[in-house]
């Protein structure tokens, strides 16, 4: 009962070894070939992943780009500041309440989707996505994993002139330009990693570490966050969490995004996304 949803050219499919089974296929048109049905049928999409072996293979995961594998969320939100030793290093305050922000749905794309630099002060930060499987109301925190349908990586790429270029600051529109959302490879159902409260994460650019943590290091954690939002607006089927970015970025020295730079974001579990920059 477990399942890797990906997005091949706009249809499901589910992750076997090192190739694809379509979604839609494997179940005998049960669960259609949208991704974001496919998250709004989790028993659906757990039956399927526990059948996936028995799916003709659609194509070889090397030889395809894989599209976002949630194209189109009603809402996707993003944390700021989430992270301990990034709010010391961007000279910040902790948040007495989660600083949240949107990312526009507009800006997601693939996991080696080429990123669009449209200024000289793009920054990167890998996060922890979580994906919203039951969506609802008021959702305690202890009943918050209950309502994900998995984890997958996500880069919040963010122009941080645009982003501090209002005062006060408002993040969202330095945070969606067009390209700005990479996200993938897949959506990996929580029962596939060892702890999802845990897990190391990682970006380089080029050959060269920046970010290394733990989303354990978490000030927000995810059954937080989403009883928060919860109670705020109600969550639904695919709906995305930024949950933030742990320190390292690159505004800190400076150092902003320049074509040609390869942005690799590597979470425990969930693989790994390669996003060039032009
Ligand atoms: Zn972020």
């Amino acid at each position: 009962m477990s399942f890797r949803l990906a997005n091949l050219d706009g249809r499901a499919a589910l992750v076997h070894g090192d190739h694809l089974v379509d979604l839609e296929t494997l179940t005998d048109g049960a669960v259609g070939p949208d991704p974001m049905a496919a998250l709004a049928d989790l028993d659906a999409l757990h039956a399927a992943g526990a059948r996936v072996a028995e799916g003709d293979p659609t194509a070889a995961l090397a030889d395809v780009e894989l599209d976002a594998p949630v194209p189109r969320p009603r809402n996707c939100f993003g944390v700021g500041l989430n992270y301990q030793a990034h709010a010391d290093e961007a000279s910040m305050d902790l948040p007495k309440a989660p600083l949240i922000f949107t990312k526009f749905p507009s800006c997601l794309v693939g996991p080696t989707a080429e990123v669009e630099l449209r200024s000289e002060t793009a920054d990167y930060e890998v996060e922890l996505v979580v994906v919203i499987g039951p969506g609802g109301r008021d959702i305690a925190a202890d009943a918050a994993w209950d309502h994900v349908a998995g984890v997958t990586i996500g880069q919040d790429i963010s122009d941080r002139a645009l982003q501090f270029a209002a005062k006060p600051p408002h993040f969202d529109l330095g945070k969606s330009r067009d390209t700005y959302g990479p996200i993938g490879p897949f959506v990996v159902s929580t029962d596939l990693v060892p702890d999802p409260a845990d897990l190391a994460i990682t970006c380089d650019i080029g050959d060269v570490r920046r970010q290394d943590g733990r989303t354990s290091d978490l000030i927000f954690d995810v059954p937080y966050l989403i009883s928060y939002l919860s109670s705020i607006t109600t969550l639904a089927p695919g709906d995305l969490i930024f949950t933030g970015t742990p320190e390292g970025v690159g505004a800190m020295e400076g150092r902003f995004l320049q074509p040609g730079d390869v942005i690799t974001s590597t979470i425990e579990g969930l693989g790994s996304m390669r996003n060039v920059c032009r």
